[in-house]
């Protein structure tokens, strides 16, 4: 008899709460393009990360195809041992130098980058403070630490001063104050500008996580560059997976840290380097936000467009600081029932349930593209106009 008996029970309580998740094979060239296709249809893309439509740039794909001609597609062992090529040198320079940081660790991906570096700042006997909407990658960095965690509500400075002040009261050795700066389901951008002055006050080591940001806000730069604040916190947490259309994770910060997280982060330790040819497509994408900023601030004013019409048409959202917006709907089966009228209507966007969001506020959650046109926009502002019309008549 197998152990695995309790499954059949466990899926389907999961799928009796309308919180079954499946993924839905897109057949076209691209996963990545404005119009993707889904069972023979043809939809409008609303829910990818994609934020500058790098992802599907065929210069990137040049890049890569070079790359792979040139350095082959494998990597062949972690960086500490013979991973080291002249392309993670590089990138690293270039993305410290966008960072106006003196050093810069390369990851996997952005998960690995946030686990493996909560893991190496704080251990047992130390207290990392977080704020409650962080993303599942900090919360596992934050467990697998060891630290005594401290969760104070989305936002919440007061909450997050009580906490870093009980820490250092409990006589916690290191605090390590971290948090998203785009929130990745609510869109919104944390209070960067009391936080960061707050934790330096208490002595606590900051972390930011510019996943969201990163190609979207400051030129591109991110949130802390648009704020003026990027010289202020020890580790800025990105991804090459969103905005940039390549895939990776990185950290910058002082060329200390990084080189104590080259020993100390298992996720970089331990872990294959990353290949060649994401590296030069990561660098290719560097050098085009460089030579047009409009991207990132095109993909910003699509994200305002639909959040102002869809305002108007009466659906709650919640306002983007960024290139993510949720519309609130509450229930799950309500959400995933919005999901496939718009579906229907030629649009294709994600309903966010529980545990990804609290409960009860289940959510579609809308991510343009730069690569959208406008009167794509306005297709999308177009099939929610119809289906509220629908739900009055
Ligand atoms: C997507 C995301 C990550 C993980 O980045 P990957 O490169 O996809 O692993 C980390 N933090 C936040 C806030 C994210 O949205």
């Amino acid at each position: 008899m197998s152990g695995l008996g309790w499954l059949e029970g466990e899926a389907a309580a999961l799928k009796g709460q309308s919180l079954w998740r499946t993924s839905r094979t897109l057949t076209g060239a691209s996963t990545a393009t404005p119009i993707v296709e889904l069972d023979g249809e043809r939809l409008l893309l609303l829910c990818s990360n994609n934020y500058l439509g790098l992802a599907s740039d065929p210069r990137l794909g040049e890049a890569a195809a070079a790359a792979a001609r040139e350095h082959g597609v494998g990597s062949g062992a972690s960086r500490l041992v013979s991973g080291t090529g002249e392309l993670h040198v590089q990138l690293e320079e270039r993305l410290a130098a966008w960072k106006r940081s003196e050093d810069c660790v390369l990851f996997s991906s952005g998960y690995l980058a946030n686990q493996g570096t909560i893991a190496a700042l704080v251990g047992r006997g130390d207290a990392v403070i977080s704020d409650a909407l962080n993303h599942a990658s900090i919360i596992d960095g934050c467990r697998l630490s060891g630290a005594e965690i401290g969760v104070y509500p989305h936002a919440d400075v007061a909450a997050c001063a009580r906490l870093l002040h009980k820490a250092r009261a409990a006589g916690r050795r290191r605090l390590l104050l971290v948090t998203d700066s785009v929130f990745s389901m609510d869109g919104d951008l944390a209070p960067l500008g009391e936080l960061v002055p707050l934790a330096r006050q208490h002595g606590a080591m900051v972390l930011v996580d510019e996943a969201h940001a990163t190609g979207v806000l400051g030129q591109g730069r991110g949130a802390l560059a648009q704020l003026g604040l990027e010289g202020q916190v020890d580790a800025i947490v990105g991804t090459c997976s969103k905005a940039l259309g390549s895939v990776g994770g990185f950290v910058a910060g002082s060329r200390l840290l990084c080189d104590y997280l080259r020993n100390r982060a298992r996720g970089y330790v331990f872990d294959t380097a990353p290949p060649p040819p994401v590296l030069a497509a990561t660098l290719r994408a560097l050098a085009i936000l460089e030579a047009e900023p409009a991207l990132s601030e095109r993909v910003c004013r699509h994200a305002q467009r639909l959040a102002a019409g869809l305002q108007a048409l009466g659906y709650q959202v919640m306002r983007p600081d960024a290139a993510v917006v949720p519309v609130l709907v509450g229930d799950s089966a309500a959400a995933l029932a919005l999901g496939e009228r718009l579906r229907q209507r030629g649009v294709l966007a994600l309903a966010i349930r529980p545990p990804t969001v609290p409960p009860g506020t289940a959510r579609l959650r809308l991510c343009p593209m730069a690569s959208h046109t406008d009167a794509q926009i306005e297709q999308v502002l177009a099939a929610f106009k119809a289906i509220r019309d629908e739900a009055a008549a």
